[in-house]
């Protein structure tokens, strides 16, 4: 009994132990501390170092806005994507440009395959990914190229790229004075020449350097042949309202055909460059080339273009064949009609297609809508002999001896054996004659 007050007082008196021992804790941490804090030199020195981080860190933020302000207000940049056209011409453009540093390049090469077989290549050091500076009207540009390691241009196919320029924001205006050069650099290289385009990935891409355009009179063609298309296709690009007017979609197909080696992509050629338009040229037979390409392509041709599809029979004619030897085009027949009839756009579209098998073609291919111009090349006439013979000659008398040695001789001669000769024979008429009989 005695221990029951101790024991209802007991937990009181043990509660009032403990906080007077927290008190007495906290008082004594805090002088601890302050004792520390006072006396500890490590310790001040640790608050002095904060202090000074904490300074240094608004300084670098202070002076990082204010070089950003300052760029802002001092320097331009002008950003050029690879898929904008100004692109290709800034960077040819730099290539030329005397004024320049660069330490690392890209080489373009270009190439042109000649009618006889021989390919002359030419190689452009453009400027590559990093940095580079050159001088334009007095003021300094730096360049920096970029390469994107994730992002693809889906058009080309290649890595998606920008080039950014910076200059001194009082020189902004030499960059649209810079990229006008660049454009008319561009365009007089191309001027009086016929561009050819091949199709890369889902996109038309110039196929070597701009060709010479191909004079209308150097294809020497049966009688009224060249004079036929060059009047359909003048018509034809003059009648643009008339198509409208009729809710027709304006296009026109023509189908060149006739044994190898007559003219046929020769006079397409002297075809476009006397129009001023360039040629886009497919292959239906390459394996990679499916419908959806096709279609792709065959609705967006470069303005100003031909369409020219070669050889229209090999991609479908001995298909079963083909296959067997593993080598299947990708492009369906209807794949093909369906892109020939395309989408009814505005734009005007001339195709071409030619075929030295005109009896393989499938009557659908060639109905009208389709193909609406035919034309036979065939092996030389009498006439082409003779015209051919004075072109390369001049020399009309001669010319007639040698039709007559070429009708006695009494087989086919195609106009590129004809030019083979006398190419050979160049400054030797007599010898073309008397070499007709071996060939
Ligand atoms: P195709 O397309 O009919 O097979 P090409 O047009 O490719 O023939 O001609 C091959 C070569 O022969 C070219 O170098 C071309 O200059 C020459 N050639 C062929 N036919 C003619 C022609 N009718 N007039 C002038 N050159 C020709």
């Amino acid at each position: 009994m005695t221990e029951q007050p101790r024991s209802s007082s007991g937990p009181a008196a043990a509660e009032a132990v403990p906080e007077v021992t927290a008190v007495s804790d906290a008082t004594s941490n805090e002088g601890f501390l302050q004792s520390i804090m006072s006396s500890n030199p490590y310790f001040t020195a640790g608050f002095g170092l904060m202090g000074l981080g904490a300074v240094l860190a608004v300084g670098r933020q202070t002076l990082v806005r204010a070089s950003s302000l300052a760029y802002r207000q001092l320097l331009v940049d002008l950003e050029i994507t690879s898929k904008d056209k100004s692109y290709d011409w800034f960077l040819e453009w730099m290539s030329r440009h005397p004024a320049r540093s660069s330490r690392n390049f890209s080489v373009e090469t270009n190439y042109v395959e000649h009618d006889n077989g021989s390919i002359t290549a030419t190689f452009d050091l453009v400027p590559g990914p990093g940095r580079h500076l050159l001088k334009y009207s007095g003021a300094y540009i730096m360049v920096k190229r970029e390469r994107s390691g994730r992002l693809m241009d889906l058009r080309m196919g290649s890595p998606f790229e920008t080039i950014t320029l910076t200059t001194l924001y009082r020189d902004r205006q030499i960059f649209s004075k810079m990229l006008r050069e660049a454009q008319s650099r561009a365009q007089t290289k191309q001027q009086g020449k016929t561009v050819l385009y091949t199709s890369y990935g889902p996109e038309w891409r110039p196929f070597g350097l701009p060709r010479r355009k191909r004079s209308i009179e150097s294809v020497v063609l049966a009688d009224g042949v060249k004079e036929g298309l060059l009047d359909d296709m003048t018509s034809f690009l003059k009648s643009a309202q008339w198509y409208t007017d009729r809710g027709i979609p304006y296009r026109r197909g023509y189908l060149l055909y006739g044994p190898p080696g007559s003219g046929k992509t020769s006079v397409i050629q002297a075809l476009a460059g006397h129009l001023d338009y360039n040629i886009c040229i497919l292959n239906l037979a390459e394996a990679t080339l499916t419908d959806d390409r096709l279609n792709h392509l065959m609705n967006n041709v470069p303005a100003r273009s031909l369409l020219l599809l070669e050889d229209v029979d090999s991609a479908f004619s001995n298909r079963k064949q083909s296959s067997d030897q593993g080598y299947v085009s990708g492009v369906t027949f209807s794949g093909l009609l369906n892109a020939l009839d395309g989408v009814a756009s505005a734009d005007e579209r001339i195709i071409f297609m030619t075929t030295n098998h005109p009896e393989r073609l499938d009557p659908a291919l060639i109905r009208p809508g389709r193909v609406d111009f035919q034309a036979l090349l065939d092996n030389a006439t009498p006439a082409q002999i003779h015209r051919m013979f004075t072109r390369f000659y001049n020399d009309d008398k001669l010319a007639h001896a040698f039709v007559e040695e070429c009708i006695q001789r009494n087989k086919p001669v195609s106009t590129a054996q004809l030019q083979g000769l006398f190419v050979f024979h160049k400054d030797d008429p007599q010898g073309a004659i008397a070499a007709i009989h071996n060939m």
